[in-house]
Parts: structure tokens; sequence; C-alpha cells
């Protein structure tokens, strides 16, 4: 399967709680895929490596959103565009209106043109004449409160809400955005990883095991390892924890077997994958993972030890009784 975690976003699309997965940026500057996070595990790395792994496997589609720039100087996201004086850098700057008084040249902000208190009148600060309207050529521009240096045309700057960072766009790394949504395959995929789940913790319950799925074990609270499956028998000291993958690979058996020995725990894994190759059963083997596999009756089977084929017609109720054993872990 996926890890727990990336199992529950694609339960959330393909139970159509969740249409798609979107991002957002927080006052923060932060991109956050809110309701992403709330269901992964620390093992799922950030919601956009998670859902980058799945697009790669092509069980999520990705579609661009948007871009956002990355402080070049503490790598927060979603730096915000801001305009800054062209002599000194600086931020505090304003558009506002400029009179320049045609036959004397001087230039200046409306309000220095001003008379008394509530006239209409305007005068030249410079030559003193009054004026009307038509002797004056009325521009925009920006000035700076800084440098007190009027332009025209402000810097472009990219600004960290974080740490405040202040550079060019061109500094700042940019970063494409996605949304995510279930493909077909994701759709089958989640179906087949789910029913072999649903096969699995049928065929313990069967057996008299208390089932838990998508759930944690723990020895101590601080050291949970999510499992797909949590299996016990608590009259005979029995228990089991299970992952369910598609393809097998050593950290998935260092995984599982890791989380069943914090809780003294038989390791299974299940693949949907009926070859798994020598050097993996061999690891398996020495980590004590119990392999099982289903077939195409959507029956569990159970790989024999190494160098035996898996032998074909004889189902999980016969092999599990020899997987699971009748004696706890410790004893054996
Ligand atoms: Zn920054
Ligand atoms: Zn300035
Ligand atoms: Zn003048």
């Amino acid at each position: 399967m996926s890890s727990p975690g990336k199992l529950r976003l694609l339960s959330k699309l393909s139970e159509g709680s969740i249409e798609r997965f979107e991002p957002t940026v927080t006052d923060e500057g932060r991109v956050k895929y809110t309701e992403v996070e709330d269901l992964l595990t620390r093992l799922d790395g950030t919601s956009r490596e998670a859902l980058n792994t799945l697009a790669e496997r092509g069980l999520l589609a990705q579609e661009y959103t948007t871009k956002i720039y990355v402080c070049p100087s503490c790598q927060t996201d979603g730096m915000q565009y801001i305009t800054a004086c062209p002599s000194c850098d600086a931020t505090n700057t304003l558009r506002t209106t400029f009179f320049e008084h045609e036959s004397c040249d001087y230039t200046g902000e409306s309000i220095e043109f001003e008379g008394e208190n509530g006239t209409d009148t305007y005068y030249c600060p410079n030559c003193k004449d009054e004026l009307d309207s038509s002797e004056m050529d009325i521009t925009q521009k920006h000035l700076c409160k800084e440098c007190s240096e009027p332009f025209e045309r402000p810097n472009h700057r990219l600004w960290c809400l974080d740490c405040l960072h202040l550079c060019a766009p061109e500094k700042a790394t940019e970063q494409t955005l996605y949304q995510y949504e279930l493909t077909e395959d994701g759709k089958n995929w989640y179906e087949v990883q789910t029913s072999a789940r649903t096969r699995l913790a049928d065929e313990l319950t069967t057996r008299g095991f208390n089932v838990h799925v998508d759930t944690n074990v723990h020895k101590d609270e601080n050291k949970s390892y999510p499992v797909h499956l949590h299996a016990e028998d608590d009259l005979l000291n029995h228990q089991i924890v299970a992952d369910i993958h598609s393809t097998v690979n050593p950290d998935k058996l260092r995984y599982i077997s890791t989380a069943a020995r914090e809780i003294q725990a038989r390791p299974l894994l299940l693949t949907i994958d009926d070859r798994v190759p020598d050097d993996i059963l061999q690891i398996a083997n020495e980590r004590g993972v119990t392999m099982l596999w289903v077939d195409r009756d959507d029956s569990i089977r159970r790989y024999e030890s190494l160098g035996d084929e898996h032998r074909s017609g004889v189902n999980i109720i016969d092999r599990l009784s020899s997987a699971v054993g009748l004696t706890s872990r410790e004893g054996s």
C-alpha cells in the first residue's frame, strides 16, 4: 500500500468527501494543503512531498494553480510584491500628486502650492507667483518618505513575511504550485489496496483476533508507529501488525519488523505482487516478517520460506496457523 497517511489522502478523494487538494498560502507565507496535513504522519514528510510522491506514481494528477516565490534568506514560501525607492530601496513610498510651475520649472508636491486654509488659490513656493491650474503641469509621482526623492518608476521588490528580507524578484526562487486530483489508476489502486486490507482483516477476525485498521502501535507514547493493521488476541496474548504494499522493498520490511518488535507482535507484510524477488524474501526471513500475497481469486496466501515456490491451492486458513503459531513470539 502506501503509508497509512498517504492512504488516508487517497481515501478522502476516493470516497468523494474532498474533490481535490488545493494549496493555500498562510498569513505567515507558508504553503499549506490544509486537509492534507491533518491526515499525514511524521513519516510522510511535508504535504507537498506526500502529494508529489503520489503524483509521480500516477495515483494523483497534478494541475497548475499558481506560482510562489521562496525567500532566498530563510526559505519561507510566499514572498509578497512591494514597490521600493530606486535611490535608497526603502519601501516607505507613496504615490502622490505633483505640480510643476511651467514658467519657473519648479516641481513639488501639490501640498506645497496650497495657499491659506480654505482658499482655492495656489502659489508657486519658488517664485511666489499666484497660479491657476492652466499654468501648472499636474503629474502623479512616487515620493520616498525616507530620502524624500520623487520618482516615476519604483523598483519591483519581493519581501519575506517571516524575516522581512527584501530582494529583487529574480533573486527569489520561483516555485510552482499544483492542485491534486485522483486519477482513474489511483481510484483502482486504492480499491485493490483497501480490499486486500479488508480481506486480511476479515481473515484475522474470523480467527478470533480483535482487528484495528489504519492505526498506531507504540510501547511508549512518544514513539508511535502507524501501521495498516493491528490484530490482538488477548486470550492467547498474540499480537500481529501488518502492512499492505503493492511492491516490497527492504525499507518496508525493516519498518514493519521494527513496529512489531516494539509491542512484541508478529510482523506480516501483505503484497499485491505475486513475484517477490528472492533477496527480498531472504530479508523477510532474516527479519522474521511473514510474507503474504493476494491471488487472483482474492484469497490471501503465504509465501513459503526462501527456495519454495508458493504452493497454490492452500489458502491462509491453513497457512496462517503456522504463521501465527500457537505460542507467543517470545517463546518461539
Ligand atoms: Zn525570509
Ligand atoms: Zn529613497
Ligand atoms: Zn514658479
